[in-house]
This record gives C-alpha cells, sequence and structure tokens, in this order.
C-alpha cells in the first residue's frame, strides 16, 4: 500500500498540480479487517481512510470542467466542489457541500454502488478504463461524514417557525427519513410510523452491521428526532392504524408512503416449509435487528447451522452468506443457476465474500429441499444447467439439463431471489393506486392517485437503492412542503 504520509510531502512539495501529476497519484487503497478475522466478527470490514489518505486520494481528482461524476450521482452531490475541500484539508466545508444534497453521507458512503454511479461516471477511472481506478468518491463521501460525527462538528439544519400542519411518513426507510428531514425543515408537524420496533428500514434491519454499523444509522435518527421529528414504532399502518385513519381522524394534512420491498420471494419447491429454511430477509433481520447470535439473552436466538446453502447472486445473497460465517457456519455455499459472468451482485461484494471462504457453485438450481423426519433440512436437491440464449435481462439464459439431479448436503437454506411490495397499504387505502407488481404509481413529483398522498423509494421502484429512496424522498417532500404551504 503506497505511503499516504510520504505522498502527501511530495504533494505539498509540488504546490500547483498538472493533470499529469494528478493521474500519476497512486489510488487510495480502502484499510480492512483481515478476511479470516472479520469472517467471524461483525465488525465493519472497511476501516476507513486516514486524514492524509483521504487528502491525497482527494488529489487525484482533475476537477473537469463538465463534472460528468455529478450527473453520476442520483441526487447531484456537487461533487468535484466537495474533494476540493477534502484536498484543502478543509474536512467540515466539505460534508456542508454534501449535505446540500445528500442528507446520509455516512450511508451512502458507504453502501452506494459507485462503480455504477458517481464513479462510473469519472474521467480518471475513464482513463484506465476501469471505474476500479476512479476517484474514490464514495470512500471520500464516508470519511467527511465520520470525520463531522467523530469530532463533534455535527449542525443540525435551521428549522423554518412552526405551521401548524401535520405530515405523516408511513415506514422509516431512507424514503421516509429524508421526507421527514425536509418537512420537519419547512416547519411542519412530522410523524413517522414504523412497522418495527427501530426505524431505519432496511438500513437497520437488512444491510449488516459489518457493511453498516447501525451506530450510523441511529445517529442519523437522533439527529432527527433532535429536529423535533416523532417516531411512533411498532405502528402497522393499514392495522394499527388505517391511513384514512391517520388522514380524517388524527388530522394529518399530508403522508408520504414509503414502505419499502419487504414481501421476500421463495422458489416454490418442495420442502421449503422445513426448519431451517429462511428467506435472506428474515435471516438478515434476525441478525441484524433481533440479535438472534446473542444465544443467551436473544428471544429468539439463531437457527445453528454448520452448512449453509444460499440460493441467488445478488447482493443480498452474498450478505446472507457472509453473515452465515459470523453466525457459526463452517461451510457456506452459494448456488446460482447461470455464471459468474452474469451475478447481479457488485464485484466488490462477490470478492468480499470470495476472501471470506464462501464457495460458489455455478450452473446449478434446488429443485427441492430434503428433510429429516423430524421436519429439519439435511440437503437440497439440485439439477445442473448450462447456459442457452440471451433472454430479456440481456443475460445468457439457463437451461436445465434433464437427469442431472444430484444432492447437496446442508443444514440451513436461505432464500435470496429478491422482494416484492407488500400489497398492505394499498388493499387497506381506499383510492391509492399501484400497478400489476403491487408498486405505488406515482406522477413525476410522487403524488399517487389519493389527493393527501405521496410516495416514494422500493414501493415505487421496487427492490432498488438507498440513494434513489432517498432521491424520491427529496423530491416527494418539495411536493409537500409546496402543497401545504398553500
Ligand atoms: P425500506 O428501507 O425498506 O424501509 C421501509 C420501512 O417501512 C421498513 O422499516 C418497514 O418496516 C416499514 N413498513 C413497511 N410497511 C409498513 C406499514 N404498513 N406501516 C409502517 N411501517 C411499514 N441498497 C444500497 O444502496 N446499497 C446496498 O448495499 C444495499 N444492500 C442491501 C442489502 C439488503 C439485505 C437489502 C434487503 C437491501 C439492500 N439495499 C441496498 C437496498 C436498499 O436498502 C433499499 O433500496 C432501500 O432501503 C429502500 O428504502 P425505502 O425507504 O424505500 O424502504
Ligand atoms: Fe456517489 Fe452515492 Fe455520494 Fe452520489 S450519494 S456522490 S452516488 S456515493
Ligand atoms: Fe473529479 Fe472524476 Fe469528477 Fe472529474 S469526473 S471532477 S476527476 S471526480
Amino acid at each position: 500500500m503506497a505511503d499516504a504520509k510520504e505522498l502527501l510531502k511530495e504533494i505539498k512539495a509540488k504546490g500547483e498540480l498538472t493533470v499529469k501529476d494528478r493521474m500519476a497519484i497512486p489510488q487510495m487503497e480502502m484499510p480492512a479487517q483481515d478476511p479470516k478475522v472479520r469472517a467471524r466478527n461483525m465488525n465493519e470490514v472497511a476501516l476507513g481512510y486516514t486524514e492524509e489518505q483521504a487528502i491525497v486520494e482527494a488529489n487525484r481528482c482533475l476537477q473537469c470542467k463538465n463534472q460528468p461524476c455529478i450527473a453520476g450521482c442520483p441526487v447531484a452531490v456537487q461533487i468535484p466542489q466537495f474533494i476540493a475541500q477534502v484536498a484543502k484539508g478543509e474536512f467540515k466545508k466539505a460534508v456542508d457541500i454534501i449535505k446540500e444534497t445528500s442528507l446520509l453521507p455516512a450511508i451512502c458512503g458507504r453502501v452506494c454502488p459507485q462503480e455504477k454511479q458517481c464513479q462510473g461516471q469519472c474521467t480518471v477511472g475513464k482513463t484506465y478504463k476501469s471505474a476500479e481506478k476512479a476517484v474514490s468518491i464514495g470512500r471520500l463521501e464516508r470519511f467527511v461524514a465520520d470525520w463531522e460525527r467523530e469530532n463533534n462538528q455535527v449542525t443540525l439544519p435551521q428549522i423554518a417557525p412552526k405551521t401548524g400542519k401535520k405530515v405523516a411518513i408511513i415506514g422509516a426507510g431512507p424514503a421516509g427519513l429524508t421526507v421527514a428531514a425536509d418537512c420537519a425543515r419547512a416547519g411542519h408537524d412530522v410523524t413517522v410510523f414504523e412497522a418495527f420496533h427501530k426505524a431505519g428500514g432496511v438500513m437497520m434491519y437488512g444491510i449488516p452491521e459489518f457493511r453498516l454499523p447501525k451506530k450510523i444509522v441511529q445517529n442519523e435518527i437522533d439527529n432527527l428526532k433532535k429536529m423535533g421529528v416523532t417516531f411512533e414504532c411498532n405502528f402497522l399502518v393499514g392495522r394499527t392504524n388505517t391511513l384514512e385513519q391517520l388522514l380524517e381522524e388524527k388530522k394529518f394534512d399530508a403522508a408520504f408512503v414509503g414502505t419499502g420491498a419487504g414481501l421476500p420471494k421463495f422458489m416454490n419447491i418442495p420442502g421449503e416449509n422445513l426448519i431451517g429454511v429462511f428467506s435472506a430477509n428474515e435471516y438478515l433481520t434476525r441478525a441484524n435487528l433481533m440479535k438472534g447470535y446473542d444465544k443467551e439473552h436473544a428471544a429468539t436466538p439463531i437457527y445453528e447451522a454448520k452448512h449453509v446453502v444460499v440460493c441467488g447472486a445478488g447482493n443480498v445473497a452474498m450478505d446472507a452468506a457472509r453473515m452465515a460465517f459470523r453466525l457459526g457456519a463452517e461451510k457456506v455455499d452459494i448456488v446460482y443457476r447461470r455464471t459468474r459472468n452474469e451475478m447481479p451482485a457488485r464485484l466488490e461484494e462477490i470478492a468480499h465474500a470470495e476472501e471470506e471462504g464462501v464457495n460458489f457453485r455455478f450452473l446449478e438450481n434446488p429443485v427441492e429441499v430434503l428433510g429429516t423426519e423430524d421436519g429439519h433440512v439435511r440437503g437440497v436437491r439440485c439439477l445442473s444447467y448450462e447456459l442457452g440464449e440471451p433472454d430479456a435481462s440481456g443475460r445468457r439464459s439457463p437451461v436445465a439439463i434433464s437427469g442431472s439431479e444430484h444432492d447437496l448436503e446442508c443444514d440451513a437454506m436461505i432464500v435470496a431471489l429478491g422482494n416484492g411490495s407488500n400489497p398492505l397499504l394499498v388493499k387497506t387505502t381506499p383510492g391509492l393506486d399501484a400497478d400489476k407488481k403491487g408498486h405505488i404509481v406515482v406522477d413525476e413529483k410522487q403524488a399517487t392517485s389519493h389527493a393527501k398522498v405521496w410516495a416514494g423509494g422500493d414501493i415505487v421502484l421496487g427492490a432498488a437503492t438507498v440513494i434513489l429512496a432517498m432521491g424520491e424522498g427529496r423530491k416527494a417532500a418539495a411536493a409537500i412542503n409546496e402543497y401545504l404551504s398553500k
């Protein structure tokens, strides 16, 4: 790893840097826990830049006039501007620039798929023909947000005088939290209703602690509380109260629905109801939110398994597989009916899973879960596959090889095939339209078919990303604030 302190001295000695000088600065790698050690603990894998590493990395930015990186960011963070401040060591100014457009930089810096977004457009990466070599925008964003929090420099936004208007937010994920912040800023009384006992949505119960420490999410929620936002947890809208009751009886003037895509998809194969079969959602929620690994104290301790099979090849499958090691598994197989080239997971997530010992079994798919006499998983029966013609997704489609059934021993199976939207809210709210997939239908301002209701995030987009949910929340809050100002 290049010595950041030495490089920084050289950079300072040079004074003005040319484009050639900047291109010659080696990319600062992210310090990380050793794979063998981290696979057995819940601590964060990536350790974050030092101040020197951040300044050196920021000096790789060419300050391009056309700013292509900004076009790659769903909320248009002013990237060259914040990086220029990092290069000067002005970390507070840098984070303040990011916060003009992004509410959650410590989170987005960690979990955004940057290689497809901001970094995917970076001139430096394009010059090297690899988004991996782009300026590390996400790492810098994470660095300044962590620096602000760890140095007690967090400043809360100004709140406008009270308007007396009430806004209900349904769901405390990134979409709902963003709307809560922007509506509170406008002086409205904001209450967030959340089905779980903790706010944060997937950031709290889905994305594992070792990628996104929960204290960082909690910190953002605490800041919202300091801004006057009220949280009503253990409140399932559609059951505890309907949305209509909130609007009519509890006199909320407007509502935002950000209920996400939390309904797991299953394979619909025999044996899926055996003890030891989990959806990735349930498995991760038990580990993250209910601390199921704490066998002595958890109300519902996690199911103990030595050999875990995970079905699927997206980011959620990688999270579940990596979590399985941390919960005590000795062997973890990912079974996928296509090949490595078709895997939808981020390259970085695949690499991390592999480093930690996850075994990939390609061109294979379960057709049945096998059970013991007392109803526990004892294995999965799989078929082998070969690749055929490209399908609608553009990826070569898997074709089953007849007669290729074979059994794979395991004592737990996790299904990570994606999530759909929960129909509860649409079913219990007259006049709230959804499409065939259950996604709430909205216009360009996130307004739904119901006059007082806006929606955004995964419940509109289908399973997407934190930053896209935040972006929709921003648009919805602007529309709600405009509606309430009339
Ligand atoms: P959610 O985060 O799903 O929040 C919705 C909230 O609404 C939940 O807390 C839910 O309990 C609550 N709710 C639902 N129904 C009701 C109701 N009727 N009443 C009250 N409350 C209700 N994205 C990334 O950008 N990077 C990643 O690395 C990444 N990793 C992921 C890993 C996993 C395991 C999963 C599952 C997803 C991941 N995602 C990732 C996707 C990302 O987390 C989501 O796109 C994002 O959280 C969606 O935000 P949201 O606010 O729309 O919904
Ligand atoms: Fe990149 Fe995400 Fe930050 Fe935008 S919010 S600049 S996409 S890391
Ligand atoms: Fe800097 Fe890359 Fe953006 Fe250019 S595209 S301004 S090099 S981050």
